[in-house]
C-alpha cells in the first residue's frame, strides 16, 4: 500500500440512486491538503464514467484515467485544495441492488471493506487517512435513505418524486467506512444517547424488530463502562438488508445487517444474533473510532471486535 501524499480532510458526497437501472449519477468532493510536493491527486474510481472534474472550481481537462484510478494534475504549491468529480456509474461491486421477485423489497446497499467503494464514488480507498463525510442520496420518494452520521436535511429531490436525504459524521472516517442503503424500509428509533434506529424492511413486525434488537442498549453501555471511552457518536444504526455478502459490516454509526438476524420466531435461538450485534458494536471502537494504518493490519480490528463483542 503507497504512501500519502495528501491528507485528505473531507469527502461531500451527492447521488442520486435508479434502483430500477441499478446505476447512479454522483458528485464527489474531496478536500484536501499536501503533505508535501505534489502534482496531482490519485483517487480511486473504477466502473465511473468520468463527467467532469474540477479543481477549485476550475475545470481540469488533463485527468487521466490509469486502470482503477483518476489521476487528476493540481499546480504545486502549499494549501487546501477542492476536487470535484461528476460521474455516473453501474457498479459491479461495492453496490448492491435487491427486489421483487427474488427479494420482498426494494432496496440498495454497499459494502466499502476492504477495495470496493471505489466502485460508486472517487476517493482515497486505503485505511491510511480519516475524513469526515457528508452524504446526500436521492431515492424515489416513499424509500428511506440512511448514511453515515445524522439527519441533517430531507427535502424534495432534484427529479420529480424523489427525495434527497443528507446526513453528516463530523468526525473523521476511514474510506472503506463510508455506507449507505435505502429501500423500502421502516425505521424504528429508540430515544437516548445515542440515538437507536433500527431500520427493516416494511412489515416487519413491532415484536420482530424488539427481539431483534434489544440488547442493543446494554451493548452500547456495556463496552463504554468497559472502554472506558463513550460511543463516539450520537446515532448508532442497524440497517438489516437482503441477501448481505456477510453477517454485518461495521460501517460507522451504521451497521449494516444480514436480515438472517432479524428474530421473526421468537424459537429462535438468539445467540448467533447477539454474537454478531455486539461484535459490530465493538468494532465501533475498534476499527472505526480507532484503526489500522494498512490492511496487514486488519486482525487487530478484528480481533479486538471478537474479544469485546464476547466480553458482552
Ligand atoms: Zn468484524
Amino acid at each position: 500500500m503507497p504512501d500519502r501524499d495528501w491528507d485528505f480532510v473531507s469527502l461531500e458526497l451527492d447521488v442520486a440512486i435508479d434502483l430500477e437501472d441499478r446505476s447512479l449519477t454522483g458528485r464527489a468532493v474531496h478536500r484536501l491538503r499536501p503533505l508535501g510536493v505534489a502534482s496531482e491527486v490519485v483517487l480511486h474510481a473504477a466502473d465511473l464514467d468520468i463527467v467532469s472534474v474540477t479543481v477549485d472550481g476550475a475545470a481540469v481537462e488533463a485527468w487521466r484515467s490509469l486502470g482503477d484510478r483518476l489521476v487528476v494534475p493540481v499546480a504545486v504549491g502549499p494549501g487546501e485544495r477542492s476536487v470535484e468529480v461528476r460521474y455516473t456509474a453501474r457498479p459491479t461491486a461495492g453496490m448492491y441492488f435487491r427486489g421483487p421477485p427474488g427479494d420482498a423489497v426494494r432496496e440498495v446497499w454497499t459494502q466499502g471493506e476492504d477495495e470496493e467503494n471505489r466502485h460508486w464514488f472517487p476517493g482515497w480507498d486505503y485505511p491510511n487517512d480519516r475524513f469526515t463525510v457528508r452524504t446526500a442520496v436521492t431515492v424515489p420518494d416513499g424509500l428511506v435513505a440512511v448514511a453515515n452520521g445524522a439527519l441533517v436535511s430531507k427535502a424534495p429531490g432534484r427529479a420529480a418524486g424523489t427525495t434527497r436525504w443528507e446526513y453528516a459524521l463530523e468526525t473523521p472516517i476511514v474510506n472503506y467506512l463510508v455506507a449507505i442503503a435505502a429501500g423500502e424500509y421502516r425505521v424504528v428509533v429508540e430515544p437516548g444517547t445515542p440515538t437507536l434506529e433500527h431500520v427493516v424492511p416494511v412489515g416487519t413486525s413491532d415484536a420482530t424488530v424488539e427481539r431483534s434488537t434489544r440488547e442493543t442498549r446494554s451493548m452500547l453501555d456495556y463496552l463504554a463502562r468497559l472502554l472506558g471511552t463513550p460511543y463516539p457518536w450520537t446515532v448508532y444504526r442497524q440497517v438489516y438488508v437482503q441477501r448481505f455478502l456477510y453477517g454485518g459490516m461495521e460501517n460507522a454509526t451504521t451497521t449494516v445487517l444480514a436480515d438472517d438476524y432479524l428474530l421473526r420466531d421468537p424459537v429462535l435461538d438468539r445467540y448467533n444474533a447477539d454474537f454478531v450485534l455486539a461484535h459490530e458494536i465493538a468494532h465501533q471502537w475498534f476499527g472505526d473510532l480507532v484503526g489500522v494504518y494498512g490492511w496487514r493490519d486488519l486482525w487487530l480490528n478484528e480481533g479486538f471486535a471478537t474479544y469485546y463483542g464476547n466480553r458482552w
